[in-house]
C-alpha cells in the first residue's frame, strides 16, 4: 500500500543533501581535535556545517554551539549560572509559556521553585500582558518562549516577548525547533539571546541540534558536559562529525529552498482544510485565528477519540500523529490545549497533519479520502468513537 507521511513536526525525512553529506562524512578518519591531517579535514568539514547552520539563523558562526538535539540544547540554555558581559549575577527566576515543549517545561536546570508558567490565550498565543507583569516581578528573568508550537503550529509573538523581556534586563530563550524552512529565523530579528534548533525537524538527522548565541557575552559558566573542552569548553566530547556535517547540508537546503516550499505547504495545507471543513463541518482547527506555521493542522472533530482515530488513518496508508502523544508512548491530555482552555472532550480528539517539503497533492487526496471513511463511520457513532 502507498503511504503518505503526515507526521513532519514530529521528525522530517532526511533532504537528499543530508543523506549524501552523511554517506560522504562518515568515512572520514580523523577526530576534529586532532592536529594531523586527517584530523584538520574533520575540523574543516565540522566548520563548514557551523557556518551553514549559522546562515540559516543569522548567527555568526561562532556562536553556534553544537549539541545532541534540541532536547539538550534547551536543557544548556536553561540555566541559572547563565551571564552576560555585564550581568554575572545568578538569574533567579525562569519565566516559560504554558505550551512549551516538555524539554523547556521540564525547567532546565532551574530548580522547580523558581519556575513561573506564563499562561497562554485562547488563540494559542501566550500571554503578553502576563509575561509583561511577570518581568516586572522577577530579578534578572531568563523568559523562555517557542518561535511556533508543535502541536498547534500557532507562531508566538517573540518579537514582542524580547522587547518585553529586554526592557526588564532579563534574557530571552527561544526553542525555534519547528521553525526553520517554515517561517523565518533570523536571531537578530527576533531579538533572541538564545536559540534551540534541531537538525531532524529541517530534513538531517536524528541526534544533532545546536544552541545559538546572539554574540559571545553571553556565557555558561556551569556546561552541561564538561571534559574535553570541545565546542569552546561549552560542550564536551568528540564531535558527532557526519551528523553535524549532515546538519550542515540540511540547514543549507533550508535556507535556499524554505520561503518556496513554506508557500506550497501553505497551499496545500489550506485545501486539506477547506475539505476537511466541507466533509465535516463541525470539525475544530485549534489556533486558526493566530498566524501558524504553513505546514500544520490540529484539527478534533466532537466524538473522535484520538488513539483510534490514528491507528485508523494508519490502517488507510496514512501517518498521523495524535496531538496528545507523549513519547512513551503513553497518551497524555495536551498541557497545551489545556491551556487554551479546550475541553478534555474535545482535546481527546486532537488530531496533528503536518505536512513537508516532498507532500503531494495525492497525499492530500489520499488523507481525505480516508477522513471520508473514517467521518461516516463516526456519524454512526463508531470504529474511531471509542
Ligand atoms: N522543542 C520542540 C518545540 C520540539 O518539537 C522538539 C521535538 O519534538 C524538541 C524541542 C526536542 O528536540 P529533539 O527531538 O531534537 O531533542
Amino acid at each position: 500500500m502507498e503511504r503518505s507521511y503526515f507526521d513532519w513536526n514530529a521528525t522530517a525525512p532526511l533532504r537528499p543533501q543530508a543523506a549524501a553529506a552523511l554517506a560522504h562524512a562518515v568515512g572520514f578518519p580523523g577526530n576534529p581535535s586532532s592536529v594531523h591531517a586527517e584530523g584538520r579535514a574533520a575540523r574543516r568539514l565540522v566548520e563548514r556545517a557551523r557556518e551553514e547552520v549559522a546562515a540559516l539563523v543569522g548567527a555568526e558562526p561562532a556562536n553556534v554551539i553544537f549539541t545532541s538535539g534540541g532536547t539538550e540544547a534547551n536543557m544548556l540554555a536553561l540555566s541559572p549560572s547563565i551571564e552576560t558581559a555585564n550581568e554575572k549575577r545568578p538569574r533567579e527566576r525562569l519565566l516559560l509559556s504554558a505550551i512549551e515543549h516538555s524539554s523547556v517545561r521540564s525547567g532546565g536546570r532551574f530548580p522547580r521553585s523558581m519556575v513561573e508558567d506564563i499562561p497562554a490565550k485562547s488563540d494559542g498565543r501566550v500571554d503578553l500582558a502576563a509575561l509583561s507583569e511577570a518581568v516586572r516581578q522577577a530579578s534578572l528573568p531568563l523568559v523562555s518562549l517557542m518561535l511556533a508550537n508543535n502541536e498547534t503550529g500557532v507562531v508566538q509573538p517573540v518579537a514582542e516577548a524580547a522587547a518585553i523581556t529586554h526592557a526588564a534586563g532579563g534574557l530571552l530563550h527561544v526553542d525555534a525547533v519547528q521553525g526553520p524552512g517554515r517561517v523565518p529565523c533570523d536571531i537578530g530579528a527576533l531579538g533572541a539571546d538564545l536559540m534551540t534548533i534541531s537538525a531532524h525537524k529541517l530534513g538531517g538527522p536524528k541526534g544533532v541540534g545546536a544552541l545559538v548565541r546572539r554574540s559571545d557575552d553571553i556565557h555558561f559558566p556551569d556546561p552541561l558536559i564538561r571534559g574535553g573542552g570541545q565546542e569552546r569548553g561549552l560542550r564536551a566530547g568528540t564531535e558527532n562529525v557526519a551528523a553535524i556535517v549532515a546538519f550542515g547540508a540540511a540547514a543549507d537546503a533550508a535556507r535556499e529552498q524554505g520561503p518556496a516550499e513554506a508557500q506550497r505547504m501553505r497551499t496545500l495545507r489550506d485545501m486539506l482544510e477547506a475539505s476537511l471543513k466541507s466533509i465535516t463541518p463541525q470539525v475544530v482547527i485549534f489556533g486558526e485565528a493566530a498566524e501558524r506555521l504553513p505546514n500544520t493542522t490540529l484539527f478534533a472533530a466532537p466524538g473522535m477519540k484520538a488513539e483510534t482515530a490514528v491507528i485508523a488513518f494508519d490502517l488507510e496508508g496514512i501517518a498521523v500523529s495524535s496531538g496528545a502523544a507523549c513519547s512513551s508512548g503513553k497518551v497524555q491530555p495536551s498541557h497545551v490545549l489545556a491551556a487554551m482552555g479546550v475541553s478534555p472532550a474535545l482535546t481527546r480528539g486532537a488530531v496533528r497533519v503536518s505536512l513537508g517539503w516532498s507532500t503531494t497533492e495525492a497525499d492530500i487526496e489520499r488523507f481525505l479520502g480516508a477522513w471520508r471513511k473514517l467521518a461516516t463511520a463516526l456519524s454512526k457513532g463508531h470504529s474511531i468513537a471509542a
